[in-house]
């Protein structure tokens, strides 16, 4: 028996009727593009994540680069981001005209460690990116008030944590804006690309929705020097059937990684922490383990579907040559990068199928 990684279908068969009806009556609208149902969308996600405003883009890595444009930060300005995170986060601020600059994370917790801040900041830095890795939310209250002392903006890529809380609060309504990402693995996925950024700022979300399409608040007239990035009346209307789901998901996910805690204990594995005052999404489930390529081996062998998240850190990528940091640079991220595994996660992961993962990866890493 084959435990997969994610099954993305189940997610539609379970919601099917209403999914199908969704979709029968944006076609039967004759209206495709910027209408209702976004603005229906926007106003739940907005108050599902207790902010403000939320404005609908084309995906995740435009809500972010979208953000920086929004605040005017671009070229000649530095944007700190963590070093060990999905390369999205990087290329957003690279596609806004500005420089990455990366900070280690805190090992315990996977994301950006606020103790290394103060030292990354220059006269330069207008912004900090915290990722809410695999789920988790990142130390908010240290970082927004490095970010107050120091007068700048923090941004939420919420990309993978849509539902998380952090001291009662919800991931998107935690600094000054937030990106999401609704690609279909997301906790809150479409069935296509999508994305939306959340705020409190009613100005900076116009500046957004401004930039998303063609830089034009009016037909015909344009402001500034927009993109097209919006999300589609389809996936909208499909994000609406789903986000009445996602607390119940989330729960059944968390369940899963309960299981996964109590079955693991005592392994040679290290397992994922949730520290005090917050609720993980468990987008993944990640465990660390120094032999990881022979664990990820040995849990194919036992019909067990494992994922790298990720194999190699922005800063080692091609793409991220120029920077001009190689090997050791970011010896944090780089021993995460190396030992990190995905066990099978989701929302249509069986409790049998939980259990033969947890058993099979027991058995790997032999108790200490
Ligand atoms: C998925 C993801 C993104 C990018 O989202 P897209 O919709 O694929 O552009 C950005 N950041 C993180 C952390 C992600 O996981």
């Amino acid at each position: 028996m084959t435990v997969p990684f994610l099954e993305l279908r189940s997610a539609y068969l379970e919601l099917q009727g209403d999914l199908d009806a969704a979709y029968r009556r944006v076609m039967d609208s004759g209206w495709y593009i910027l209408g209702r149902e976004v603005e229906s969308f926007e106003r739940e996600f907005a108050g599902y994540c207790g902010a403000r405003c939320c404005v609908g883009v084309g995906n995740g890595l435009d809500a972010l680069s979208l953000i920086l444009r929004g605040y005017g930060i671009g070229h000649g300005d530095e944007v700190i981001v963590p070093s060990n995170t999905y390369i999205a986060t990087w290329l957003a601020v690279t596609q806004a005209g500005a420089r990455p600059v990366p900070v280690e994370p805190d090992p315990a917790t996977f994301n950006l460690d606020p103790a290394r801040l103060d030292d990354a900041i220059t006269p330069r830095t207008r912004a900090i990116i915290a990722v809410h890795l695999y789920g988790l939310t990142a130390d908010m209250d240290r970082i927004n008030e490095v970010a107050r002392r120091r007068g700048l903006k923090v941004i939420e890529d919420a990309a993978q944590a849509h539902g998380a809380r952090y001291k009662g609060r919800t991931a998107g309504a935690l600094g000054d804006a937030a990106g999401f990402s609704f690609y279909p693995t997301k906790n809150l996925g479409a069935f296509g690309d999508g994305g939306a950024v959340v705020t409190d700022d009613p100005a900076l979300a116009r500046r957004v929705a401004t930039l998303r399409n063609y830089g034009s608040e009016r037909k015909r007239e344009h402001e500034v020097k927009g993109s097209n990035s919006r999300l589609d009346e389809l996936q909208a209307a499909l994000l609406r059937v789903r986000l009445r789901r996602l607390d119940e998901w989330n729960e059944r996910r968390r369940a899963r990684a309960r299981l996964y805690a109590s079955l693991l204990a005592g392994t040679r594995l290290s397992l994922p922490s949730e520290p005090p005052g917050t609720e993980h999404a468990w987008h993944l489930y990640v465990v660390r383990a120094a032999q990881r390529d022979a664990l990820k081996r040995a849990l194919e062998a036992r019909g067990v579907d494992t994922l790298v998240h990720y194999p190699v850190p922005p800063h080692l990528q091609p793409a991220y040559q120029e920077l001009g940091l190689g090997e050791g640079a970011l010896p944090v991220s780089e021993a995460i990068h190396r030992e990190v595994l995905s066990l099978p996660m989701g929302p249509h992961l069986s409790e049998e199928h939980a259990r033969q993962v947890g058993a099979a990866a027991a058995e790997v890493a032999a108790r200490a």
